[in-house]
């Protein structure tokens, strides 16, 4: 996908005129080291992404907001040696033209110039706490500011949290956005599918995981969004299991939560088929009523909703179940209010999504309700059933952990269903799984 150049440009814009007064300063994410001269690969800070597509590491922006607004990066240099050895950069110059900003300078001028463009500033916009090392070079430019207050220079007497701001505006997805996602959530939806036509009893929780990475890369995704979720039977039940490194065995149900990261933004799909290619009674019994609960709270993602209407719908579902499986005793209501259900459903059904798997994004209004959907918003919807061993619990339900996740935006109209390719009726799943 080519560069927009305009998107970009308008969201600083956005930005500067939110921030009305004052500076922002905002960093990318350092690199990170794994092991002696090893590093992890780079990811950028989403917030600072966001706001310029800028992809190389020691890069912060600068906005200065006001009757003349400005937007100036600060870049590494070319450096024809450290290219040869690990890529190409920028550099100010070209980055400045290829990025759209009106200033840029070199990584090393920050010292030299921070304190200048503190100066006599209000307000400054920085997210305080989020990094201990950037806390203290700003503090120090902040310090050296104050240090001139005799010549009538003075330093900001406000410091706000810029993500508020941004957040915000991440929160509602652009149309350059939302096709970015649904290719994001085609390749993940298609990995789900092929993970289901080479699961066979016998193989490994991790050559599955591999199945994945296949697909992601050589569909042009740059990275899982996150650690992959491959649990076959009990695993299932752990919410976090990432060891994938138990063998599949026949009878099982496998559970595999996985999603790539396009272009900077993430798919998030939960998929749950038995390892056999077909689901035993009890199996298909909860999966069902999952799948059912799923339904329901799909049914909840538009605009006349809030936040949590797609939850209490998949619980309503669920607890019924729980009562009509013998898992939960006494009346729908009472399940719900007691809390019974947390023994089999213990997280909740959704999150925003976008650059970060767990988006950026307030769930609540300032008076502290639960936030009505809006048009451009993107979540996931993702009940499920965990069901460990337990006295109260019949043995045939035992090891059984089920969640299915599709990614969904919510429109004026019906919600959309980004991941809808990734199969997952009953019906579907044994018969992409048939084998000959
Ligand atoms: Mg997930
Ligand atoms: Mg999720």
């Amino acid at each position: 996908m080519s560069f927009n150049l305009q998107e970009f440009q308008q969201r600083r814009a956005t930005l500067l005129a939110n921030m009305g007064e004052g500076i922002a300063i905002i960093p990318t994410a350092p690199e990170v080291i794994r092991n002696r001269d090893s590093h992890y690969p780079y990811r950028f800070d989403s917030y600072f992404y966001y706001l310029t597509g800028f992809k190389e590491p020691e890069a912060l922006l600068v906005l200065v907001a006001g009757s003349t607004p400005k937007c100036i990066l600060f870049c590494r240099d070319k450096d024809m040696e450290r290219e040869i050895w690990d890529g190409f950069r920028y550099g100010a110059e070209a980055a400045k033209a290829e990025f759209g900003f009106d200033e840029a300078y070199s990584f090393n001028q920050l010292d030299e110039m921070l304190p200048k463009l503190l100066g006599n500033q209000a307000k400054l916009f920085y997210s305080l706490g989020a990094d201990a090392s950037w806390d203290a070079r700003v503090t120090g430019w902040l310090n050296h500011v104050k240090a001139q207050a005799r010549t009538g220079i003075s330093a900001p007497d406000e410091i706000a949290d810029v993500r508020k701001l941004v957040d915000e505006m991440r929160l509602f997805k652009s149309t350059y956005e939302i096709d970015v996602m649904r290719r994001s959530a085609s390749i993940a939806a298609a990995a789900h599918n092929r993970a289901m036509q080479k699961v066979r009893a016998g193989k490994m929780e991790y050559e599955i995981e591999a199945e994945f990475l296949h697909e992601f890369y050589r569909k042009g995704a740059q990275a899982p969004a996150y650690t992959s979720i491959v649990a076959g039977g009990a695993n299932a039940c752990t919410l976090h299991y990432n060891a994938n490194n138990c063998v599949l065995k026949d009878g099982d149900l496998l559970l595999i939560d996985a999603g790539c990261e396009l272009d900077g933004y993430a798919s998030d799909i939960t998929r749950t088929f038995p390892v056999s290619g077909k689901f035993s009674g009890a199996q298909k019994e909860v999966y069902e009523l999952v799948l059912a609960a799923q339904a329901s709270a799909i049914a909840k993602v538009n605009v006349n909703s809030h936040w949590n209407a797609p939850h209490e719908a998949a619980l309503e579902v669920l607890a019924q179940g729980f009562i009509d499986l013998k898992l939960c005793k006494g009346s729908l209501s009472g399940v719900i209010e007691s809390g019974d259900y947390k023994q089999f459903y213990m997280h909740r059904t959704g999150h925003w999504l976008g650059l970060d798997v767990h988006d950026a994004g307030e769930y609540k209004d300032k008076a502290g309700n639960w936030r009505k959907l809006e048009a451009g918003m993107m979540l996931t919807v993702e009940p499920g059933c965990y069901i460990r061993p337990a006295e109260n619990v019949p043995k045939a339900l035992w090891n059984i952990g089920i969640r299915i996740e599709d990614d969904v935006l919510v429109t004026t109209a019906d919600a959309e269903v980004l991941t809808k390719n990734a199969i997952k009726s009953v019906t579907d799943i044994e018969s992409i799984m048939k084998k000959d």
